[in-house]
């Protein structure tokens, strides 16, 4: 059996959950506070700008 997972290292952030900016501002500006990725997938949803980290997909309202 192969045991070959492609995981990043994160702080277990739910990813399931869409943060509000204002409440959690990047702890580094511009990085995903999960995994520290700098890739982001952006969309806007009802009027709401939505961005998404491309590695762990943790997902802030900006
Ligand atoms: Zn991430």
């Amino acid at each position: 059996m192969e045991d070959k997972e492609i995981k990043r290292e994160t702080k277990g952030i739910d990813t399931s959950i869409v943060y509000d900016f204002k409440q959690y501002p990047d702890e580094i500006s511009g990085r995903c506070d999960n995994c520290g990725n700098t890739l982001f997938k952006s969309s806007v949803k009802d009027f709401i700008f939505l961005r998404e980290c491309r590695a762990c997909g943790m997902k802030k309202s900006i």
